[in-house]
């Protein structure tokens, strides 16, 4: 194991041609992140629609003039929490799928596609 540009470098060889141009691909990291983000963002109206209760009550504090800013803002601010969390849950489990499910390395020299689980 190496640093390789300030970035964990795992070196590893293409078990079918050797060559060491080998690269990660994290299908399954990418699209879960995708999947999370958009599942997130779905389930995050749920939390705009918290957050813009909470917003308004707080607004409410401050007199009239809060109640649709502090909505507003806690909307906006509930759907952004509970949209990021589905976005890095949704990478985590790709990221799992592609260690321990799909070939996550692929051969730059020969297209060839394996996984190092030994
Ligand atoms: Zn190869």
């Amino acid at each position: 194991m190496t640093f390789n540009n300030g970035k964990l470098h795992m070196s590893l060889n293409c078990p079918k041609c050797s060559s060491d141009h080998v690269r990660k691909r994290n299908t399954a990291m990418k699209t879960g992140a995708v999947i999370g983000a958009t599942g997130g963002a779905i389930s995050g109206f749920s939390g705009a629609l918290a957050g813009a209760e909470m917003g308004a009550l707080a607004g409410a504090l401050a007199g009239p003039v809060g109640i649709p800013i502090g909505g507003i803002g806690g909307a906006v601010f509930g759907a952004l929490i509970v949209g990021t969390a589905g976005c890095i849950t949704g990478s985590r489990i790709g990221g799992i799928v592609d260690q321990e499910v799909l070939d996550n390395y692929c051969c730059v020299n020969c297209d060839y596609t394996f996984n190092n689980r030994s």
